[in-house]
């Protein structure tokens, strides 16, 4: 699974190698059109978990054509437009994978930078490629009428949201949510929080990002977190709060503006323990909870619901060989609101 099967990132010798393997009978082989640039890709390029197996080959917002599948496949055929998200496999056998929460499994297997058990344990290879082949299991429909560089994001960005929104009751009309970080992440949750009916308030460190968050992603409000008479002013509004911050913050601010039995879901990973008192969550009986993506069922879903509300994130498309200067900018807080490579459009062959 997640075999790439020609590399930017690799010379055409190596590229050769990787093109005999034999794609098994649920395998699904994939073109890829456009790959989105997620934070996750910047944090396992830098080393800031300490988890990255060089050379990595990231990419985990994919969308793109099917151009052959195994003999075993049923859900998808040549010329089927797919998405592939950040993972590309599971053990399909304990509790997690039973329950449909794949994304959970002890084993899952990460579509870049994972430990791919079923092919020697080597490390899978994402999106920064020409091809893709991963098992049918893995790999989502995206519904017609969505336009495939604004999808794109979605696959992790999108689902990382609006599987938390959902399984928190973060999606119910009149509810006020906090979205804390104007990224990729953030602003597609400001997009899924209307979509729901919500109020949403952005939670920024960009005071320049509030003109475009209230005109352009429709946000309710928008408060500065450095600014602690505004932070002070919308203490005890907010039903939920979404955090999704990549370095390292204070929370007990965010959590002053939740309501009693207001519920905060993290799903930025800084690389830095972030402080928790219980003093802000025992009075007034807050929450705080983790998430790891969704489901592949999760991701189906939220596929489906944007292509409903015609939700695309805000992209910057860009050719592979601005990929360096992109993840430059990126590091800058340097982009409205995701980057994606025209992977097809980038003429990776002559290149590799
Ligand atoms: P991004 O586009 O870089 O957005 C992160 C936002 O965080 C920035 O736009 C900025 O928003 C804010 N921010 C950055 N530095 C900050 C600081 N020092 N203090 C306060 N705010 C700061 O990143 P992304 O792709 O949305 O990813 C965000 C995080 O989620 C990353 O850590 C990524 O690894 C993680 N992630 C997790 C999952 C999951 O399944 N849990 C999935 C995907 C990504 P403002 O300018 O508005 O302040
Ligand atoms: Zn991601």
């Amino acid at each position: 699974m997640a075999k790439s099967l020609l590399l930017w990132t690799l010379k055409a010798s190596d590229a050769t190698l990787a093109v005999t393997e034999v794609p098994r009978d649920d395998d699904v082989t994939i073109k890829v059109l456009y790959c989105g640039i997620c934070h996750t890709d910047l944090h396992i390029i830098k080393n800031d978990w300490g988890n990255a197996m060089y050379p990595v080959v990231p990419g985990h917002e994919i969308v793109g054509v099917v151009t052959g599948v195994g003999g075993g496949v049923t859900k998808f055929k040549a010329g089927d437009t797919v998405g592939v998200g950040y993972f590309v496999g599971s053990c399909r056998s304990c509790d997690s994978c039973g329950q449909g929460n794949e994304n959970y499994c002890a084993g899952v297997v990460l579509t870049s930078n994972g430990v791919d058990a079923a092919h020697g344990g080597t490390a899978t290879k994402g999106g920064f490629s020409d091809v893709i082949v991963v098992s049918e299991h893995y790999v989502l429909r995206v519904p017609d009428g969505l336009a495939l560089d604004r999808t794109a994001p979605l696959l992790c960005a999108g689902v990382t949201v609006y599987s938390p929104m959902m399984r928190h009751g973060l999606n119910a009309p009149g509810k006020h949510l906090g979205v804390v970080g104007l990224g990729g992440l953030g602003h597609v949750a400001v997009k899924f929080g209307k979509a729901f009916g919500m109020k949403v308030t952005v939670i920024s460190t960009s005071p320049s990002k509030r003109q475009e968050a209230v005109e352009h992603l429709g946000a309710d409000d928008f408060l500065v977190s450095r600014d602690a008479e505004q932070m002070k002013a919308a203490a005890g509004t907010m039903d939920g709060i979404i955090d999704t911050v990549s370095a390292w913050h204070p929370i007990t601010p965010l959590l002053a503006l939740m309501k009693p039995l207001g519920q905060m879901v993290v799903v930025g990973v800084p690389n830095k323990p972030l402080e928790l008192p219980v003093y802000a969550i025992v009075p007034g009986g807050k929450g705080v909870a983790g998430n790891s993506v969704g489901s592949v069922g999760d991701c189906q879903a939220m596929l489906e619901f944007a292509g409903k509300h015609g939700i695309g994130a805000e992209v910057e498309v860009i050719k592979m060989d601005y990929v360096n200067t992109a993840i430059e900018r990126l590091e800058k807080n340097d982009v409205r609101y995701r980057f994606v490579i025209d992977v097809a459009g980038s003429n990776l062959g002559s290149a590799a």
